[in-house]
């Protein structure tokens, strides 16, 4: 058996078996999603003693047979009737393997920028101030629903390439700036369009509830108005067109209210889309006890919960219905706060924590998910093992998808990367460094870098 490399540096397409050998240890986090003093458990499986190509994964027609070491598989998997001569043989030349990483909060799709936003920042401006001068969310809004719909797919490809060198397999779209449900209709649509060209798998998810759009932002009752336009017009379309399969809503002080938002998720889930929400980002505002109520898939940001809102996210995971938190810490750091989401008081109540870069081109203009991992791990006190549970499987629960991506183990899609470390625990140890060798997404290659 040899290395079957095509130009392009990918592994022949035409096996349907792939061997990855030669890595100085394979990280699985196989097992379901992490929480409590399990968030760190990750199930690290180092090279065999003697052996230094001892780590390594199996995987048949795009999904993962097993792990375990390669003398072992060489045996195993004749046994189990598999020709060892239809596997390529993918060297992992003594990095770290991992799940492909996953994304579970991403505003992919927009145009424009708002650099001008930082210094304004810098001179003190809020967020909600920004936003109240018609900029923020809302200059994007405008830039994006006057861009064509090849404009934004081209820019959104051109960031998921970033993704990919970063090693992320799998992304959580949002749509939410076009605010009329043209536009939310084509983000949704173009968010389809980017995952069905791959290699990245997409999530869509309908953030028509980001702002007050701004033709409605005159009138007393505006938020109120769009509230019905979000229930009475954008919903049934987003249904009809079946793309979005979560639904998203801004509940913050100053944006839509907890009962703003309960109504919109509800009536988002009785049409199966499951619901997640923007939860206290920037103040307490109901969001945290709302996700626990209302079975919320995820709840994310949380950089200010209220105590009740931790107690409700605990009471919900002792429940066996846990909420993910998805904390956003590039975002706090980005925004220049000094406080930020209180991770370890949610792993020590037992709440799943998943972490996401927040990508959008105001508060989090970075694709960076490994760089998201080293500012849980310095803001949010996270240690490196329970922050990759964190981008793996608790992510993948986060989109509803922990029984199919996350973690490697037998039958589940052999998304994976091979790092130029030897250990999971430098990825967040060597910040802004391309860490990434090799990317594998359902079996093939589709990232080599060098
Ligand atoms: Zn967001």
């Amino acid at each position: 058996m040899s290395l079957r490399l095509v130009p392009g540096g990918r592994v022949d397409d035409e096996l349907p078996g792939l061997l990855v050998t030669g890595a100085r240890e394979v990280v699985t986090v196989a097992g379901g999603p992490r929480m409590g003093p399990d968030q760190g458990e990750v199930d690290r499986r180092l090279a065999d003693r003697g052996d230094p190509n001892g780590a390594a994964v199996a995987c048949w027609d795009g999904r993962v047979l097993g792990v375990g070491g390669e003398a072992d598989l060489r045996t195993l998997l004749p046994a189990e009737g598999y020709d060892l001569e239809e596997f390529a043989v993918l060297d992992a030349a003594g990095g770290s393997v991992t799940p492909g990483l996953v994304d579970p909060h991403t505003h992919l799709l927009f145009a424009g920028s708002r650099e001008g936003e930082l210094e304004l920042r810098q001179q003190g401006a809020g967020y909600l101030e920004i936003l109240a001068a018609g900029g923020g969310i809302l200059s994007t809004v405008a830039a994006t629903r006057e861009a064509t719909t090849d404009e934004l797919a081209a820019h959104g490809r051109r960031w998921l390439d970033e993704m990919l060198g970063h090693g992320v397999t799998t992304v959580e779209a949002k749509s939410g700036y076009g605010l009329d449900l043209q536009t939310e209709l084509r983000l949704l649509e173009v968010a389809h369009r980017l995952g069905a060209e791959g290699p990245i798998d997409i999530v869509p998810t309908w953030l028509g509830a980001h702002a007050v759009p701004p033709e409605l932002r005159g009138r007393p009752d505006a938020t109120e108005a769009y509230v019905r336009e979000l229930l009475e017009v954008q919903l049934p379309g987003v249904v009809a067109q079946g793309r979005a399969a979560a639904a998203d809503v801004f509940c913050e002080e100053g944006v839509f209210s907890a009962d703003q938002s309960r109504r919109i998720l509800e009536a988002a889930a009785a049409y199966g889309l499951r619901p997640r929400l923007h939860a206290d980002e920037l103040a307490p505002s109901g969001g945290a006890e709302l996700a626990a109520e209302i079975g919320a898939t995820s709840a994310d940001h949380l950089a200010t919960p209220s105590e009740a809102g931790i107690d409700a996210m605990a009471a919900a995971a002792a429940d066996g219905r846990p909420v993910v938190a998805t904390l956003l810490p590039v975002t706090t750091w980005f925004l220049m706060k000094d406080h930020h989401a209180p991770a370890r008081a949610f792993i020590d109540r037992g709440v799943p924590v998943a972490i996401g870069t927040d990508f959008n081109p105001g508060t989090s203009p970075t694709a960076s998910l490994p760089l998201a991992m080293t500012a849980a791990c310095l803001l949010l006190r996270m240690t490196p093992d329970e922050v990759l549970a964190a981008v793996t499987i608790n992510a993948a629960q986060a989109l509803g998808l922990a029984g199919e991506i996350g973690s490697l183990e037998g039958g589940k899609q052999a998304d994976l990367v091979i790092w130029n470390v030897p250990t999971s625990r430098q990825i967040p140890y060597w910040p802004a460094a391309d860490l990434v060798r090799t990317v594998v997404k359902r079996g093939r290659v589709v990232f080599a870098r060098g």
